[in-house]
């Protein structure tokens, strides 16, 4: 890797050990994972700084480290240990990861929005692979860190690298996008997630358009085209491609069909029918995406419908797991906000041939000075078929309460933590029963459906 020594060679080595040594390293930042020929990039975190570590890391295997300036360097270093000096670390870990991307050039997709970035992310995977070389990032490793990391563990072969990125302030995704130089960017959707920072829906589509300044000249952006806060979206340099059910998308979706494992869906002015192994309506939306990126990079149909065949996606989304005494549970516990909580509701009603459905919804967080609103309005989507409202925790439990206040025809109970809500739900459990689980990430609903799971 010599993309390395533009960065830092114009810094005092301490030892004698050279850069070109450095350059083959592995680039790893927490000191505690074991890594032979490791690169150490300490990062100064909120609660740590990385610095303090570098002991550990050499015992992990860091054969050099890069440094920020303005800290002191350590005592008891051994002395032939080779430490590059930098400005600031971070910075230097994000260049690296630029430069990579400008040395190697495989084509980068990026994918953001309030909800559905990691589904979406997998599904294009899953198509681009049966054509390229792939790599995407790892679990939900999206952020200032995150992004870079995963552009510097891309295997050499990689043709096409997929990134997710998240945000949570203004300027984020502007970083991000500049690192990562996307061909074509995919913007999901605009919901509430983190309206706490960004004051209104308007400014989280703001943040979320920051994503076109890294364009390269001639790429692509994909948006949700039935969101009119996106679909208004000119740009000079870039082609734009819509996608949803609206009239006038460049992808529009005129057919859905639910079967038991996903959907049937077709596209106007194609006679193909996609299917999707995978539950949730909003994920047509996202397979839909992953088509349009597709079609930018020349795919034909049948490599994409073989692709969106295979796709599975990442754990705890929409994810059928099989439940005591025949009950299908629906483990969608990764994360909510009010936009997804409602879709995954709505998804539920729609399943076919279920005389019970239960949802169990949990608290979810950063909402803003309007949270208890915002919990509220999920009851609005509550209607039959839904049986049973089971809500956990103090947030919750506003749900709870807009449900009894209307006088909805579901059976409602609200309790505080998931250990008194369990024998409740152990009642409930057989085979015309789905249950489905949804909150913040914190809420760790997941351990429900892990005591709920049938154990083989
Ligand atoms: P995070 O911000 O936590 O990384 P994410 O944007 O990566 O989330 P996913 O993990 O893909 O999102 O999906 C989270 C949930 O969002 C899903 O379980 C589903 O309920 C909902 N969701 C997925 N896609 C969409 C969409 N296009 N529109 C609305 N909701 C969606
Ligand atoms: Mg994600």
């Amino acid at each position: 890797m010599s993309i390395l020594i533009s960065h830092v060679r114009h810094h005092a080595i301490r030892t004698s050990g050279t850069i070109d040594d450095a350059c083959q390293l592995t680039v790893f930042t927490d000191s505690r994972k074991n890594c032979p020929s490791g690169l150490f990039i300490p990062i100064k975190g909120e609660n740590f700084d990385g610095h303090a570590f570098i002991h550990s890391a050499i015992k992990n295997g860091a054969k050099a480290t890069l440094w920020s300036e303005s800290v002191p360097l350590p005592d008891h270093l051994p002395l032939d240990f080779p430490v590059f000096f930098v400005k600031d670390t971070l910075t230097a870990l994000q260049n690296i990861a630029k430069d990579v991307l400008i040395q190697r050039k495989p084509k980068v997709i990026a994918v953001t929005g309030s909800n559905g970035k990691t589904s979406t992310k997998d599904i294009i995977e899953s198509i681009l692979k049966t054509k390229f070389h792939t790599y995407k990032t790892q679990g939900n490793l999206n952020n200032h860190i995150g992004l870079p990391l995963t552009i510097l563990s891309m295997p050499e072969n990689c043709e096409a690298l997929i990134l997710e990125m998240g945000m949570n302030h203004f300027g984020e995704i502007s970083l991000l996008t500049h690192i990562a130089r996307p061909d074509i960017a995919v913007i999901t959707n605009i919901g509430e997630s983190h309206i706490e920072f960004l004051g209104s829906r308007e400014g989280i589509a703001k943040a979320k358009l920051e994503i076109i300044e890294g364009i390269k000249p001639g790429g692509t952006l994909i948006i949700d085209g039935d969101e009119p806060l996106l679909n208004q979206v000119k740009l000079d340099q870039c082609q734009v491609v819509t996608c949803g059910y609206n009239k006038g998308n460049t992808l529009r979706i005129v057919q859905v069909k639910p079967d038991i494992s996903g959907y049937d869906f077709s596209l106007r002015g194609s006679k193909n029918i996609y299917h999707i192994p995978i539950m949730g309506k909003h994920n047509v939306k996202n397979a839909v995406y992953g088509v349009a990126v597709a079609k930018q990079l020349n795919i034909n149909d049948v490599d994409i419908e073989m692709g969106l065949e295979k796709c599975q996606l990442t754990k705890m989304r929409f994810e059928s797991v099989e439940g005591k005494e025949g009950a299908l549970l629906i483990n969608d516990s990764y994360n909510a906000s009010p936009t997804s909580m409602k879709a995954a509701i709505e998804t539920l009603k729609q399943l076919p041939a279920f005389k019970k459905r239960v949802v169990v919804l949990g608290d979810m967080y950063e909402l803003g000075p309007d949270e208890e609103d915002l919990h509220r309005s999920v009851a609005d989507v509550i209607d039959p078929p839904i049986s049973h409202v089971i809500t956990i925790g103090p947030k919750g439990k506003w749900i709870s309460d807009s449900l009894i206040e209307q006088g909805k025809p579901c059976y409602v109970q609200s309790f505080l933590t998931k250990k008194e809500a369990l024998p409740v739900l152990e009642t409930l459990l057989d085979k015309t029963t789905v249950i489905l689980f949804k909150a913040s990430r914190a809420a760790e609903l997941e351990e429900l459906v892990e005591a709920l799971r049938e154990k083989k």
